[in-house]
Formats: C-alpha cells, structure tokens, sequence
C-alpha cells in the first residue's frame, strides 16, 4: 500500500517559545523537542512534508541589518528570509535526522530554500498591513521613511516606541521548486520546505523571478505547499490544542470533528482571530482534503483521531 502523505506546517512555538531569547541553544533545544514529534509521526508510515514559521528568526535578523548599517550593507527582507529558511531548516534537518536514527528509521532529511510567487496587484500591495522588524519611535519610524523608503505605521498607538515597519502580505500563488520537492518525496525523503511563507518573488516577462519586500503568511502558504505536493492529510501545529468557537467568550465550545462547510460558516461569523487562526483555518478550508488543527505535543493523538480539530470534506 501507497504511504499516505503528511503535509505538517509548524507554528513559531515549535523553534522559540514567547519567553526565550532565541539564543542558538534554545532554538536547537525546541526543534529537537519537535523532532521527537516527527519521528514518533514517520513511524506510524507516513510521508513528510514539513513547513514552518519564521517571525521571531527573521525579526532578529533585521533588527541585526540596521543595528550594523553603516559598517555592512542591510540585505532585503527576500534575502532575510533565505537566510532563516537556511537556518531553520539546518536545524530541523540536523535534529530529525538524530530523533529518527534512535527510532530506527533510516530515512534522508532535506531543506529546499523555497520561492513562492506573489501576484504583483495582489491588493495588499496598496495597503501593507503585516509588521516586521523592530519596534521604533516615531521620529526613527520617519527617518526610516525617508532614508530607506520604508511604509510604517502604528501598531501600538498611545506608547512611546510603538511604531513599526509594516511590507505586503500577498496570496502566494505558486511553489517555484515544487518538481524538486515532489521527486524527494517519490524518493521518501522527508522534506522541509516553504519556510516562513516561502521566500516570495515575481515572474519577470523573461521567465526570470526576483524577490519582492513582502512576507507571505505560512499557513497559506502551508496550504499552497500541501497542494502542490497532493498532500493527502494537511497538519498545522500551534499551541492550542483545538480550535473553539467564541473563544474566550462566554459560551466557548472546542470543535473536534467539523465540515469544511462549518468551518466557512464559523469563519464568516467571526470566530476565528485574523493573524492567528484565521489563517489556519482558511488553509484547513482551502485544502478540502482532511486538515487537522491541534498542538505540537498532540500531534500523534490527533493523527489517530483522539484528540485535536478535525477538518473534513
Ligand atoms: P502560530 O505561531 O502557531 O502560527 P498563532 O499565535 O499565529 O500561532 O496562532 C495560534 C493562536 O490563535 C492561539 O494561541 C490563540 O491565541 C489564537 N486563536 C485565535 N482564535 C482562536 C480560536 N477560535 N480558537 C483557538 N485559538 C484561537
Ligand atoms: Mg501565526
């Protein structure tokens, strides 16, 4: 019989906890917690296809871009996000590779840097609304407009150093390396791909792409990831263990097995926060294939059907 194949999206408590620093030691230490996760999951015989967050990593890296201004040159947002994808996939591929060796399983793990290319008139282009980097005052947040062109705006209003730079967040349109992907996958290698939304570039008329200053949201991303692959079960991981409606709300309720057709319904009365799990649930939707929702330490529970939000056709 075929292995079935498991798309996995990781959120961002699965590399840096909200507490931590993000020293090297504490980001290696989570993803070889989430590496026992996945191993525990290849056993059980399914293909992988692993994708992740990269928020507070690639926050890190800008702040490091303008902090040494002047002395090297600041890379775009595109190259940040190669370079985390670089690092977290590092990572995962490193601990993976250990935590199945100690199950016995003998199979090659592999980061694909990944593109994805964005629509040019996506309609966030006009109105930027997705915060990255540092926090500013608001006279720094006007000096970075006129010297670097940056669009900021104020996500914190009424505090001292509440403003931010804010770039696109575009529908991502097509995985570029999705043949690569999908030969590693033939051959049972377990792949980690599409990291932090993928790095997102446009086609130029000369079939050529280039990188765009845009951050792609990773769980539409996710999904993007999940059909190019034809994922047949669609994971994400976040730190609830399942999804509730009127959350935190009187009359809060976790939803354990829903249609997608219920899912749209509560997604349109609102029961799902922009930013967080709106987006995960809209994937869920948009895979129309079984998509679950649960917690990292769950993960195996919910693949069995004991627990987590299952999302069915
Ligand atoms: P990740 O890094 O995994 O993407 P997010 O913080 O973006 O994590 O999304 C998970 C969060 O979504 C939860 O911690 C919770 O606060 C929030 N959330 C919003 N709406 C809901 C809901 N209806 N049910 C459960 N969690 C929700
Ligand atoms: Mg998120």
């Amino acid at each position: 019989m075929k292995e079935p194949l498991l798309v996995i999206a990781l959120g961002g408590n699965a590399i840096k906890q909200a507490h931590e620093k993000g020293t090297t030691e504490e980001q290696f230490h989570n993803v070889d917690v989430t590496a026992k996760q996945i191993a525990k999951i290849a056993r059980e015989g399914f293909k992988l296809v692993i994708t992740h967050g990269n928020g507070p990593q690639a926050g890190a890296l800008l702040i490091q871009q303008e902090e040494t201004n002047g002395i090297v040159p600041a890379q775009t947002l595109a190259v940040c996000g190669a370079m985390t994808q670089g690092q977290i996939g590092w990572m995962m591929q490193n601990r993976i590779t250990y935590r199945l060796h100690e199950e016995s399983i003998n199979i090659p793990v592999c980061t694909i840097v990944t593109q994805v290319v964005v629509n040019q008139d996506d309609p966030d282009f006009q109105d930027p609304t997705k915060p990255v980097g540092p926090f500013y005052s608001k006279d720094e947040a006007m000096k970075h407009r006129e010297e670097k062109g940056y669009i900021v705006k104020e996500v914190k209003p009424g505090v001292e150093r509440g403003w931010r730079r804010v770039v696109p967040s575009p529908e991502p349109v097509k995985v570029v390396e999705s043949e690569a992907i999908n030969s590693l996958i033939k051959k049972s290698i377990i792949v980690i791909a599409s990291g932090g939304g993928g790095i997102p570039v446009k086609e130029n008329p000369d079939g050529s792409y280039s990188g765009v200053e845009a951050v792609i949201d990773k769980d539409r991303a996710g999904f993007k990831l999940a059909q190019a692959v034809s994922a047949d079960k669609f994971l994400i991981l976040t730190d609830v263990e399942k999804v509730f409606i009127n959350y935190n709300k009187p009359g809060q309720k976790a939803l354990d097995k829903i249609t997608v057709k219920e899912a749209e319904q509560y997604m349109n009365q609102g029961h799902f926060l922009a930013g967080s799990m709106g987006p995960k649930m809209q994937a869920a939707i948009r895979f129309v294939k079984e998509a679950i929702i649960t917690s990292l330490n769950k993960a195996l529970d919910a693949i069995k059907g004991k627990t987590g939000t299952h999302i069915l056709p």
